[in-house]
């Protein structure tokens, strides 16, 4: 049922393979800059009671779990586009992924974690920035109060 098709034409072909190397340039980003304001995270770390999936980054302290998600594969409002060969495949494969993401949000809620998603579009700094003070809370290095 979750079988891959073999890709119908060079153009889907090459679909997939950007789609995935963009994906991982938007984290490698995120990444990279979260790193460098002394952030420490656990990288592609399997999840708390659900070890087949994956945070790209976890803050296992602040219990934070963030999800960098690709356009194409989890069906970005802006940029999703759904292929025409193989099409019920698919839909079926794209909306499994958004069924997936939404269950695993609402399982990590429930054991009391932050769940925070971007996608890959969104600028690197920006969603570091939010990362940064929801890790670290909004006080920590504050002046006055
Ligand atoms: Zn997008």
């Amino acid at each position: 049922m979750d079988e891959k098709p073999v890709p119908s034409s060079p153009a889907v072909s090459d679909r997939m393979s950007v789609a995935r190397r963009r994906d991982t340039a938007a984290e490698m980003l995120v990444r990279r800059e979260a790193h460098r304001r002394g952030l420490r995270y656990r990288v592609d770390s399997p999840l708390p009671g659900m070890p087949r999936r994956r945070a790209d980054m976890l803050f296992t302290r602040a219990m934070v779990a963030v999800f960098i998600d690709g356009c194409f594969w989890h069906a970005c409002p802006i940029h999703q586009t759904w292929p025409k060969a193989n099409s019920s495949w698919w839909a079926n494969k794209l909306l499994k992924n958004v069924e997936r993401d939404r269950d695993t949000d609402r399982r990590l809620d429930e054991m009391g974690w932050v769940v925070l998603r971007y996608w890959e579009h969104e600028d690197p700094v920006e969603v570091t920035d939010h990362i940064e003070v929801t890790v670290r809370g909004p006080t920590r290095g504050g002046s006055g109060a």
